[in-house]
C-alpha cells in the first residue's frame, strides 16, 4: 500500500551529508530510500532514525558507478515505497589527495566513474521515472556539487574539482531539458563540511582544522546545514527555481 507522502531517493544516504538529508526529509514528511555502497550498519541506523520520525524508509545497497546497480536500486526503492517524487544525487568520493602528476590512473578513473558516470546514471533514471511525459508525477532532482568546482582544489584533488564542474554543467543542462517534463533540477555546492570524506576519502588527517582559518565564517559546516539547503530546493517553496546552484560554504 503506497502512502500519499512524497518519496525521495538519496544516493550515499548511509553517512555524512546524505544521511542528514535522509533524516531531515523524514522529519519533513517524506518517505525515504537511501542507497549506499558497503556500510550496512550505518545505513540501518539512518533507517531507524527516519522511521522514528514517522517515515517509511528502505535501503538499497549498490555502486552508483554500475548501471545495473542503479537500475536495481531505483526499482527496489519504488517497489518498497511507491513512485519517487525526488532524487538527491549525492554519492561521491575524492580519492587520496595529492598533485595530479602523482596520482594514479585508478584514483582518477574511480573518481570520475563514481562522481560523473554514477551521477549521470542516477540522473537518467530519475528523469525516466519522474517525468510527467512518461507517466511519472514530476518532482525534483538535487545534485550535490562542491565549491571545489569553482576553487579548483589545486594541490589537493583537481580531478575531484573537475568532476564537480561536470555536475554543475549537468545541473544547468538537465534543468532546461526536464523543465517541460515537470522536473526541477538544482544543485547544492557545499564548502568544508564535517563528514568522514576528509579522512577516509582524501586520507588527509586534520584537513578540516587546518583549512578552517581560510573559511570567512571561521568554522566548518555541519551536514545538517547542507541538508537544509537540499530540503529547501526540494520543497514547494522553491517551485519556480530550476537550474540554480546554491553555495553553502560559510562564505568560501
Ligand atoms: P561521506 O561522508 O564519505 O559519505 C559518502 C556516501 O556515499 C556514503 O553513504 C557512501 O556509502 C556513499 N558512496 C560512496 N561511493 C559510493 C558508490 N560508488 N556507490 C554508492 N554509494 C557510494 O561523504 P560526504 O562528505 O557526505 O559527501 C557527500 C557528497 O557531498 C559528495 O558528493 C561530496 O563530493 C559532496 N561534498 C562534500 C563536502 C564535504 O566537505 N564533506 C564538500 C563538498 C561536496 P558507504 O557508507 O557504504 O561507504
Amino acid at each position: 500500500m503506497h502512502s500519499t507522502r512524497p518519496v525521495v531517493l538519496i544516493t550515499g544516504g548511509s553517512r555524512g551529508i546524505g544521511a542528514s538529508v535522509a533524516q531531515l526529509a523524514a522529519s519533513r514528511g517524506f518517505d525515504v530510500a537511501i542507497t549506499y555502497r558497503s556500510e550496512h550498519e550505518a545505513a540501518e541506523s539512518v533507517l531507524a532514525a527516519c522511521r522514528a520520525s514517522g517515515a517509511r524508509a528502505t535501503a538499497c545497497p549498490g555502486n552508483v558507478a554500475v548501471e545495473a546497480d542503479v537500475l536495481r536500486m531505483f526499482a527496489e526503492a519504488e517497489a518498497a515505497l511507491g513512485p519517487l517524487s525526488h532524487v538527491v544525487n549525492n554519492a561521491g568520493v575524492t580519492g587520496k589527495s595529492g598533485r595530479l602528476e602523482d596520482t594514479s590512473a585508478e584514483v582518477l578513473r574511480t573518481c570520475v566513474d563514481i562522481n560523473v558516470t554514477g551521477a549521470l546514471f542516477v540522473a537518467r533514471e530519475a528523469a525516466r521515472r519522474l517525468s510527467v511525459k512518461r507517466g511519472g508525477k514530476g518532482g525534483s532532482i538535487v545534485n550535490i556539487s562542491s565549491v571545489a568546482a569553482k576553487l579548483g582544489s589545486a594541490g589537493e584533488y583537481v580531478w575531484y574539482a573537475a568532476t564537480k564542474g561536470a555536475i554543475d554543467a549537468l545541473t544547468v543542462g538537465l534543468s532546461r531539458e526536464l523543465a517541460p517534463d515537470g522536473i526541477r533540477v538544482n544543485a547544492v555546492s557545499p564548502g568544508m563540511t564535517r563528514t568522514d570524506i576528509h579522512e577516509r576519502s582524501t586520507q588527509d588527517l586534520g584537513r578540516l582544522e587546518r583549512l578552517k582559518p581560510f573559511i570567512p565564517m571561521q568554522r566548518i559546516g555541519e551536514p545538517e546545514e547542507i541538508a537544509e539547503a537540499v530540503l529547501f530546493l526540494m520543497s514547494d517553496a522553491a517551485s519556480y527555481i530550476t537550474g540554480a546552484n546554491l553555495p553553502v560554504t560559510g562564505g568560501r
